[in-house]
């Protein structure tokens, strides 16, 4: 299943996108997060409501409001750690271990929305296309085996960066989390539709210029591994957001960087889930 939440006649709705992909249909659920805790199951056995023609309404984040903040990994596909090395060598020294950061979101840019600029505040804005997993069942102490049965399924992400704030201030939490630098969508594929551990093609295009291109499969940190850790310690509720790291090839990666500006059209695609394309403003 494809799963959106849409606004309709100003009603926002969750729906399952038909085979097709061409329309929606909605299902009984008051938002997304709920629907994530009924499960996968409860949701293929549910009967969705007539179908409306995805032109005819605004596709939303797949979870417009994170009930937490978003949970990152930094550094976390071997190539983008030598290109970080590059620019900042603080960034990516000897990393051994996992990068965990948070990233906060009042509220998830949809496709199709702006990525915000902040002028005056923001000097070097980058983009980082992200496989995102949406955990189904409260997961804790969740041996790596078992990881793949607490996830409900996959979304793309793009992981907006403020790379001087970033840099400047030790932690990432302010460089990462200012308004608008969340997109995710276009939907929330479940995850009984993608082999684990997933190897999907994952890609940022910038003014349709193709910027990153790799492999899902190449995270340094798996999913399950990922999973295993946190929860060891950390409870992840349904409805939590993990963003498992970008592939090579964001802005600070080139010589001379390639950072966004306001007009720049941001599209990021993973396979089996879609394409997410957002504008800065
Ligand atoms: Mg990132």
């Amino acid at each position: 299943m494809k799963l959106i939440t849409y606004l309709e006649a100003g009603k926002e709705k969750v729906g399952v996108l038909t085979a097709d992909e061409k329309a929606v249909r909605p299902l009984p659920y008051a938002d997304m997060l709920a629907a994530v805790e009924a499960g996968i199951e409860a949701l293929t056995a549910a009967e969705p409501g007539p179908a409306a023609a995805l032109e005819t309404v605004t596709l939303l984040a797949p979870i417009p409001r994170p009930r937490q903040d978003v949970i990152c990994l930094g550094i976390n596909y071997a190539a983008h750690a030598e290109e970080s090395a590059r620019y900042d060598k603080a960034l990516a020294k000897d990393r051994p271990i996992p990068i965990y950061f948070s990233k906060r979101v009042p509220e998830a840019v949809g496709p199709e929305g702006f990525i915000e600029s902040h002028p005056g505040l923001v000097q070097r804005l980058d983009y980082e296309a992200e496989l995102a997993v949406i955990i189904g069942q409260t997961a804790k102490n969740v041996p790596a085996e078992r990881a793949a049965e607490h996830i409900f399924g996959y979304t793309v992400l793009n992981d907006v960066s403020a790379r001087l704030l970033q840099t400047t201030h030790k932690q990432w939490y302010f460089g990462k989390g200012l308004d608008g630098f969340t997109p995710m969508g276009p939907c929330i594929t479940t995850a009984d539709e993608i082999a684990f551990p997933p190897d999907l093609a994952i890609s940022a295009r910038v003014n349709g210029q193709l910027r990153q291109d790799s492999r899902t499969a190449l995270l340094i940190t798996g999913i399950a591994d990922i999973i295993a850790e946190l929860s060891s310690g950390m409870t992840l509720l349904p409805g939590t957001i993990i963003a498992t790291g970008t592939p090579s090839g964001v802005g600070m990666g080139f010589d001379p960087p390639k950072f966004l500006q306001p007009g720049d059209v941001v599209e990021c695609e993973i396979e089996g889930i879609g394409l997410l394309r957002n504008t800065v403003k």
